[in-house]
C-alpha cells in the first residue's frame, strides 16, 4: 500500500481476516494515515513483498479511530492469492 513519499518503505499489518466465500476475503489492514484522509471511491496500491508487482484494491471500509482499512478481495491470480493467504499480523511491505 503506498501513499505519499515512493522511497520510503512503510508496513501495514494484517489485523483481520475473514472469508466470504470460496475466493472471496475481507481483509483489515493497519493504515493510520491513509484511514484519516481517504474518500468514497478511493483505491489502495497493494504490494505482497518487496518484488511483488503494484496492485489496486478498493477501499471498501476505512476505520479513522482504529486506524484501519478494508478491503474485499477476490483470488483471482498471483498477487490476489498471495495476498489472501497470509496469516493476520503479516506485515506488507510497501514503498
Ligand atoms: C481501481 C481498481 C480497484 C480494484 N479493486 C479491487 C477490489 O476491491 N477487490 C478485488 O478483488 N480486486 C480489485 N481490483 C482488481 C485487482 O487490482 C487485481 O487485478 C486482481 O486482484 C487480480 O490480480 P492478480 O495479480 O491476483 O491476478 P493476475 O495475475 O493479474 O490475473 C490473472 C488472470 O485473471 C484475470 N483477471 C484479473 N482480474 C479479474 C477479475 N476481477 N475477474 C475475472 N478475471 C480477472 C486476468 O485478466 C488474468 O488473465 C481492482 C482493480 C482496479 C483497477
Amino acid at each position: 500500500m503506498r501513499r505519499g513519499n515512493p522511497i520510503n518503505t512503510i508496513m501495514n499489518k494484517i489485523i483481520s481476516k475473514e472469508q466470504f466465500s470460496e475466493k472471496v476475503y475481507c481483509i483489515e489492514v493497519e493504515a493510520p494515515l491513509i484511514a484519516s484522509s481517504c474518500r468514497a471511491g478511493n483505491f489502495i496500491i497493494v504490494r505482497v513483498d518487496k518484488n511483488s508487482e503494484r496492485v489496486p484494491y478498493t477501499i471498501a471500509k476505512a476505520n479513522p479511530e482504529k486506524g484501519t482499512l478494508t478491503m474485499v478481495i477476490q483470488e483471482v491470480g498471483l498477487s490476489s492469492t498471495k495476498l489472501c493467504q497470509m496469516n493476520v499480523a503479516t506485515k506488507l511491505p510497501t514503498s
